[in-house]
This record gives structure tokens, sequence and C-alpha cells, in this order.
């Protein structure tokens, strides 16, 4: 596995320092006086690529929240350009006045956005915040509002930190690129 990397992106440290400052911000806007005394936060990262950093950033957020999922599949198979998203699974409890953040590891041509947002917003959600760890490069990711963003990056592919290739290298701790004969071999 550690032989497939080409070169690391972001490192591990890097990652972490800015989920922290991601944590702090969301921290603050769900906070009263911002938000009415009643505010209930609901976090639903978008499995699966979302996991890693998700599982990260809510242990930063010291305020009462649930989580609820929903699995998104916008890359069929192994192929590495964007298709259009779909929701293959949804466990969101009643999110009715509740307000939702939505975290996702990358926006890359958007489309899983534009169908969760106004999904959970049509479920009555009070607010409906969008949180990306990684925004690519290109016009379609720009054109995005997203509320949150933890870095910018070019427009390659990457892998790690709960992002995959074929499903395989979620559980390297640093967001890498990989060897081009690795992204070209068949399985
Ligand atoms: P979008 O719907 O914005 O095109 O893309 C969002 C989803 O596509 C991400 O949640 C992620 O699952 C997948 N994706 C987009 N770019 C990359 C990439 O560079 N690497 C990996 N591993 N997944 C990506
Ligand atoms: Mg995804």
């Amino acid at each position: 596995m550690q032989g497939d990397i080409d070169r690391i992106l972001i490192p591990r440290r890097q990652i972490a320092q800015r989920v922290h400052e991601m944590a702090a911000a969301i921290t603050a806007d769900h906070t009263p006086p911002k938000m009415d005394g009643s505010a209930e936060v609901t976090i639903v990262p978008i499995l699966t690529g979302a996991m890693v950093f998700c599982g990260d950033l809510i242990r930063e957020i010291p305020i009462a929240m649930k989580i609820g999922l929903l699995t998104v599949s916008s890359y069929p198979g192994r192929s590495v350009s964007s298709q259009g998203a779909q929701v293959i699974e949804r466990q969101l409890e009643d999110v009715r006045g509740r307000h939702v953040v939505l975290v996702d590891d990358i926006l890359d041509s958007g489309n899983t956005l534009r169908l969760v947002v106004p999904l959970v917003s049509a479920m009555g959600a009070a607010s409906v915040r969008t949180c990306v760890l990684l925004r690519k490069d290109r016009p379609a990711s720009r054109e995005m509002q997203v509320d949150y963003v933890g870095f910018e990056i070019p427009d390659e592919f990457v892998v790690g930190y709960g992002l995959d290739f074929n499903n395989y290298y979620r559980n390297l701790p640093d967001i890498v690129t990989l060897k081009r004969d690795v992204l070209e071999a068949r399985p």
C-alpha cells in the first residue's frame, strides 16, 4: 500500500490542525446566542468517504449532537471520473427543526451536495450547512456555496483519510496521490 503512493499532498498533522479549526468554526456557529437556545445539531457524514474525517471532527465539537447517516454513491465501480450521484442508504432520524451539518470528504463536481442539500431541507431541517474537507480547483466546485472548507487542492485524484480508490486506501492517515501505474492497473 505504501509503495503505491506517488506523493503526500496533505500530511496528517496538517489535517489534524485544520480539522481542529473547522470544528471550532462549526461550534461557534451552533452555540447560543448565534443560535437560539434550543438549537439541536445533527451531523450527517456522507458515507463512505467522510467517515474518517467526521470521526475526528465530531470529537472536537463539544455540543449536544445527534448523528445521521447518508450513503451516496457517485463513483459506481472503480471509475475515477464523477458520475451521477445517488442516495443508496439513509439513516436519518427526524430532522424537522434541527440544525443539520452535512459533512463530505471532497467537493468535486458538486453533484453530491446538489443532491443531498435539497433532500435534507425538504425534510424540514431548521438549517442545512455544508462542510467539506477538500475542494478541488475546478469550475464546477468553485461555483458551489459551501459553509466550511478544509483545503483547496489541485484537480487531481487523491486517496487516504477516508478517500478511496476502488474502496482501498481509506485507512492511509495522509491525503496522497497514487502512482500512475496503480491508477491504470486492472483489478
Ligand atoms: P462530487 O459529487 O462533488 O463530484 O464528488 C463528491 C464525491 O466524489 C466525494 O464524496 C468522493 O466520494 C468522490 N470523489 C471526488 N473526487 C475524488 C478524489 O479525488 N478521490 C476520491 N477518492 N474520491 C473522490
Ligand atoms: Mg463521497
